[in-house]
């Protein structure tokens, strides 16, 4: 086939990874990028052998390449815990890298599934993606807790910076001891949380929610609630009509009866923990974690793309003994798409873009095809299957691909 690569004007990060999912990151740049386009891309090899050697530097270079440049896609990595520490014999370990990437773009996390006919959603009403945005700092995350014995007290204690304190009883306990924790978090990342948010949600075009339980809470998650609506009012509102799109607040226990009676093709904003459960929750109900994508966006509308799965650690032990893998690849593989679609949009480079489009089709079509991994053919309602290994799946959708352009 001859055809004509498509030229990148500006680079795009690329973080590689590690374990299964650094195996699929070459095979998908192999097989279904470097044919078709002159890949300019500045390296960052984010796997946990060069983490170590760099001391973790490479991270945070890689984060502040990012910075300049707008845009990166990200192959999952190894978090490190006693156990790696062992098996990678490391010289520290090394803090999550997601964490350290976060914390430089300062930046809220989208989770969004890939859907395709055959593959159903455990509830049944469910249409269209349902976006979950996490914000990613403070509260519970952040928090200082102890044990606390029998008749101790537990107070909350500020300090103004005029050094006046104010003081209040959490607490007293009596004969039983118990637990006590403290949390935080700041009006500047709530607000960069909720134009991330706002921003987000132009970009797709699709309604947001975002829900607090701001009736218990009347301090701290009404504050939330506030920041939301001054900003919604001062900035969005009008931006928001003339994009037919909506913002609401609502409850989050009523946010949760909501979504499951939805259709979905919306964005659900949550606080910290609410966005970790509720992810899961959703990724699951929504079929297998191989569909879905995560992208972070930072208050300055720079991007990062990523798989929402890890490293996939018990296929790449297969993997390694020679055995096959039937892994799927296509949250990492929309995480590639989504990437080059970005930097095609802040380039003005419509091949890429177009490009992007066909391969994300020529994807679903695979599936919708009958043709898929191990995960999901365990669950698709298609009558017929081929279940396929993580090569050959890459192929098919090759083929499609081709057809396309
Ligand atoms: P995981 O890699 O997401 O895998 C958990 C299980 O989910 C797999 O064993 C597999 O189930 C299934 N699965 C996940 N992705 C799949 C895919 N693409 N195709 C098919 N099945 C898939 O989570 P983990 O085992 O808890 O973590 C492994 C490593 O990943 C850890 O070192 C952790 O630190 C890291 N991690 C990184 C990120 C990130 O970089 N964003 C996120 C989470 C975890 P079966 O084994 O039943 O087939
Ligand atoms: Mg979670």
């Amino acid at each position: 086939m001859s055809f004509e690569k498509i030229p990148m004007k500006t680079p795009l990060v690329e973080m590689d990874g590690d374990e299964m999912t650094r195996v699929i990151w070459q095979m998908i740049k192999d097989l279904l990028l470097a044919p078709y386009i002159d890949l300019n891309l500045e390296y960052y090899d984010l796997g946990l052998p060069h983490r170590d050697e760099t001391g973790d530097q490479v991270t945070v270079d890689s984060a502040n390449a990012t910075k300049k440049y707008g845009v990166a896609v990200k192959c999952a990595t190894i978090t490190p815990n006693a156990q790696r520490m062992e098996e990678y014999k490391l010289h520290e370990m090394w803090k999550s890298p997601n964490g350290t990437i976060r914390a430089i773009l300062d930046g809220t996390v989208f989770r969004a599934p890939i859907l395709a006919k055959g593959i159903t959603p455990y509830i049944p009403s469910w249409k269209k993606p349902i976006t979950i945005a996490r914000h990613a700092f403070g509260d519970i995350y952040k928090n200082t807790e102890t044990t606390v014995p029998p008749g101790a007290k537990a107070e909350i204690v500020v300090t103004l910076p005029d050094g006046t304190q104010q003081r209040q009883t959490v607490h007293q306990f009596g004969e039983s001891g118990g637990v006590f924790q403290g949390q935080f978090n700041v009006d500047e990342s709530i607000e960069s949380f909720a134009r991330s948010c706002f921003n987000f949600a132009l970009d797709t075009r699709q309604d947001i929610w975002f829900s607090s339980k701001d009736t218990i809470s009347k301090k701290y998650d009404h504050r939330f609630k506030d920041i939301f609506q001054e900003i919604y009012d001062s900035e969005y509102a009008k931006k928001f009509a003339e994009a037919g799109i909506e913002y609401f607040y609502t409850l989050i226990d009523d946010a949760v009866a909501r979504v499951v009676r939805s259709e979905g093709g919306f964005i659900w904003a949550c606080k910290n923990y609410d966005g970790d459960v509720m992810s899961d929750m959703v990724a699951t109900a929504f079929g297998s974690l191989g569909m879905m994508t995560s992208v972070l966006v930072a208050p300055d509308g720079t991007c990062e793309y990523e798989a929402a799965h890890g490293t996939v650690t018990r296929h790449y032990y297969k993997h390694l003994k020679g055995e096959e893998t039937s892994t799927n690849s296509v949250a990492t593989l929309f995480a590639w798409t989504g990437a080059l679609r970005k930097r095609g949009q802040l380039d003005g480079n419509g091949r890429l873009m177009d490009f992007a489009g066909k391969l994300e089709e020529a994807t679903v079509e695979t599936i919708e095809g009958g043709i898929m991994t191990g995960d999901l053919a365990a669950m698709s309602t298609l009558p017929e299957i081929k279940k396929v290994n993580t090569r050959d799946f890459l192929m098919a959708i090759k083929e499609r691909l081709e057809s396309k352009l």
